[in-house]
């Protein structure tokens, strides 16, 4: 999920890795590490924090050597210590590893073939590192990486090097990016082309499944059970900040499209087919305790809380417990009533949101079983709850959030079909579920090839001064988000409401500068939204729709349409989401302002 940077050449190794970490650094990173390799010996340096303290760490000591690899860690698995930093060494220290990613069944590698071993650390990573160092003992190094990969699930960029393989990077990519730099007779490696743009323009961007060995007379790509395949470099024309967005405009751009890949972060591993449930590792509960759970409250703040509101009508659905969600700057000042058969989740992207961390020390001081669901790994809301789970989004840049929040709904969902199992769901209904959700990836993407479209809709919408959302039950919390996301990036005025109490107030406001976005996608609900919309359209405001592809009814209501795939009802606000992220953003880029650091706001809320 962070960086890699790696270096073989003629000149030292150390520096150039050293500033390609820097370069890395805008991904965010919560500790850093860097081996490089001199006659048949390792050099490491490791440290938790930024660059700074490596640098700091290292001192006057020099990493000797010309080659290397280089890592900035987003813990996913194990805190953040020093043991847990990257590069890690095989069990006799000849083969060291740096790796972005999640390796889904490390745990089985570990029991299946390195038994006697013992690690260093609690990350998946180390278990690559034995295995890969276990395999090269008996072919090369290239070999042992190749089995390795066979027998792994997850995601990686992977760079291995071994003290026995003088100048030689073996880089592997599944989900993570690699680029390749090519120079005059030195390969770089990095995540980004960011660390290599200041050496070589010529870059070869390794697909998935690829892997490269790379030594001083040249670098050989080769693909899966497939062989060796010819790549053509590219010269790259961008900028460092352009290539920092891997071309995307802004962050805020880029991560709406890393929502795919991350979503399937947050389920990988987690989804239980032959039980028709799900797993959660850190949730530190039997299910006979589970089942003794008679309520669930929802504590977040921001987008958050309607990720939470979202997972209150779930967990209502699939698992029958009253749920509540409350938003955290006001659940502290109340005197809520808990107890030990009340279940707390308190969501956070930071894992440092004042708020929520207050409440949630409330609820445990009133004795409820508190868990954390956060996106950084080892945050304080992380370390004071009793368990809980990483949603797995990857580094956050942008203020405004998108992909943590799906993820959020994503963990939400996946924690009441686990519940709705041990309650009365059935495993038919459990298993749809599954099913469904992993056809999301899929859908997401072609809603993100609606993109162009969706930026002329906001051209025309964007010199409105005032919009209001409407959605329906589990859309209404959508609704909610997306006015959220225009008002931080726009500074546009909206609201969001239920559709259906618009006739008790609201509609007072509606007319033919006031325009309406409707959640309008066909579930049990649609007709009933269908009957508001024309109460819409009579007062005159224009409509646009959010609708289910092949409903070609709903254009006699609206005034625009987006389509969007089907899906089960309860998978429906992650799908529905995204065209909001991407009105909210492109309404924004049309009024030129400063979408990935909007006014008067922070990313991590850690004030009161
Ligand atoms: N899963 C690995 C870890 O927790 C790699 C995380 C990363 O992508 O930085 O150490």
């Amino acid at each position: 999920m962070c960086g890699i940077i790696s270096y073989v050449g003629r000149k030292k190794a150390g520096p150039i890795i050293f500033a390609g970490l820097r370069r890395l650094e805008y991904r965010g990173y919560d500790s850093a590490g860097i081996v490089t390799v001199d006659k048949g010996k390792f050099h490491r340096v490791r440290s938790v924090g930024n660059i700074d303290a490596l640098s700091k760490k290292l001192g006057k000591k020099e990493l000797k050597g010309s080659y290397g690899i280089g890592h900035t860690r987003w813990a996913t698995h194990g805190g953040v210590t020093l043991e847990n930093a990257h590069p890690h060494y095989g069990e006799d220290g000849e083969v060291a590893v740096a790796h972005n990613g999640i390796i889904e069944n490390y745990r089985e590698l570990k029991e299946k073939y390195l038994k006697n071993h013992t690690f260093k650390s609690q990350t998946d990573t180390e278990v690559l590192a034995h295995l890969i160092e276990k395999f090269a003992k008996e072919m090369s190094l290239k070999k042992a990486v190749e089995k390795v990969l066979a027998l792994v699930t997850g995601t990686y960029g992977l760079a291995v090097v071994s003290v026995k393989e003088p100048n030689k990077l073996i880089v592997a990519r599944l989900g993570s990016p690699l680029a390749i730099g090519i120079g005059e007779k030195e390969y770089f490696v990095a995540s980004d082309a960011t660390p290599i743009l200041p050496y070589t323009r010529e870059i070869i961007y390794l697909d998935d499944q690829e892997y490269a060995e790379i030594t001083l007379d040249g670098c050989q790509i080769y693909k899966l059970n497939q062989g060796k395949v010819a790549k053509e470099s590219q010269t790259i024309d961008w900028s460092a900040e352009e290539a920092q967005k891997e071309g995307f405009e802004h962050f805020m751009l880029k991560e709406i499209h890393d929502q795919p890949k991350v979503i399937q972060d947050a389920f990988r591993g987690r989804l239980r087919e032959k039980i028709g449930s799900s797993y959660m590792g850190g949730f530190n509960m039997t299910d006979k305790q589970a089942r003794e759970i008679d309520r669930i409250v929802l504590l977040a703040c921001g987008t958050a809380s309607y990720a939470c509101m979202v997972g209150e009508y779930v967990f209502e659905r699939l698992a029958k417990i009253p749920t509540d969600f409350e938003v955290g700057s006001e659940f502290r000042y109340r005197n809520p009533i808990l107890d030990e058969k009340t279940l707390v989740f308190s969501v956070s992207q930071s894992g440092e949101t004042l708020d929520t961390l207050v409440s949630q020390r409330e609820a445990k001081r009133k004795g409820a079983n508190v868990r954390g669901l956060v996106n950084v790994v080892g945050s304080t809301i992380a370390r004071e709850a009793d368990g809980g789970t990483y949603i797995h989004a990857g580094p956050e840049l942008s203020v405004a959030s998108s992909k943590a929040f799906t993820n959020m709904v994503t963990v939400l969902i996946m924690y009441a079909l686990y519940f709705g199992r041990l309650h009365d769901l059935s495993f038919e209904d459990g298993l749809k579920i599954i099913e469904e959700f992993k056809k999301l990836p899929q859908k997401m993407e072609s809603i993100l090839k609606e993109a162009p479209k969706i930026k002329k809709l906001a051209q025309k919408y964007s010199k409105y001064k005032n919009f209001l959302y409407l959605g329906r039950g589990i859309n209404f919390p959508i609704a909610l988000e997306g006015s959220h996301k225009l008002k931080e990036l726009s500074y546009i005025h909206s609201e969001a409401y239920p559709a259906g109490e618009m006739k008790h107030g609201a509609n007072a406001l509606l007319a033919s500068d006031f325009p309406v976005v409707a959640i309008a996608t066909k579930n049990d609900l649609y007709d009933k939204m269908e009957s508001n919309l024309q109460e819409v359209k009579a007062r005159k405001s224009p409509i646009l729709a959010i609708a289910t592809k092949g409903d070609k009814k709903i254009q006699k209501t609206v005034s625009d349409v987006i389509y969007i795939p089907k899906t089960i009802e309860i998978l429906e606000p992650i799908l529905n989401v995204i065209p909001l992220q991407l009105f909210a953003y492109y309404v924004s880029v049309d009024l030129k302002r400063n979408i990935d650091q909007p006014r008067n706001l922070a990313k991590s809320v850690t004030v009161e």
